[in-house]
């Protein structure tokens, strides 16, 4: 008999699907300022974002990380975010024939 483990759900800040917390990108604004936080364990309020390109387009989720997060993203954690937003834009589907 294995305990069950709860697995905790948050949702998308940006399309508002309800995932595992682990399958979704943490962004935390910490005391030095917006981070993207890989492992989940940065102190601070946090938003979630999927991992798919559609949810990291930054017109639209800036305006609802700002919000989320209760803060105005800086020229530089948008360009942070930016970078991220390219590693998710996998090169191996958009292949075409
Ligand atoms: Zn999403």
């Amino acid at each position: 008999m294995g305990k069950q483990k709860h697995q905790p759900i948050r949702t998308c800040v940006v399309c508002h699907a309800e995932r595992p917390k682990r399958e979704l990108i943490r962004i935390v604004r910490t005391k030095d300022g917006v981070r993207i936080d890989p492992t989940g364990k940065l102190a601070g309020r946090g938003a979630y974002i999927c991992p798919k390109p559609d949810c990291w387009r930054l017109d639209v989720a800036v305006p609802k990380l700002q919000r989320a997060l209760k803060t105005m993203l800086t020229a530089e954690e948008k360009e942070m975010l930016a970078e991220f937003a390219e590693t998710l834009l996998a090169p191996s589907d958009t292949v075409q024939d």
